[in-house]
């Protein structure tokens, strides 16, 4: 997959913030693939929240959601890792 260049921001002062989009109907359960794309991107724009913690018990249930999406360089790696092809960048 090529990286689109046009979309990569070198003027430090304007923020560009990528258009990540998870399908959860593809990642229903991250922890199927082992967070994959948190492990590939390399700017730690992904985090992994807990849907059900209470102060009695830990999370059983997860959601991977783009967090950071100023950090994207849009290097594409996350998608290649996706073994499930839920994750979509313009
Ligand atoms: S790599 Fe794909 S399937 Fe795995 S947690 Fe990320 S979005 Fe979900
Ligand atoms: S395209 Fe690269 S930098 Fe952007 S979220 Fe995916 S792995 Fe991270």
């Amino acid at each position: 997959m090529e990286i689109d260049v046009e979309k990569i921001d070198l003027n430090l002062g304007k923020i560009v913030r990528a258009e990540i989009e998870i399908d959860y109907e593809k990642c229903k359960d991250p922890m199927d693939c082992g967070l994959k794309c948190l492990r590939a991107c390399p700017l730690a724009m992904f985090a992994c929240m807990p849907l059900d913690a209470t102060l009695e018990h830990p999370p059983t249930k997860f959601k991977v959601v783009p967090m950071f999406r100023f950090l994207c360089n849009y290097c594409m790696l996350c998608i290649e890792e996706c073994p499930k092809k839920a994750i979509s960048i313009k």
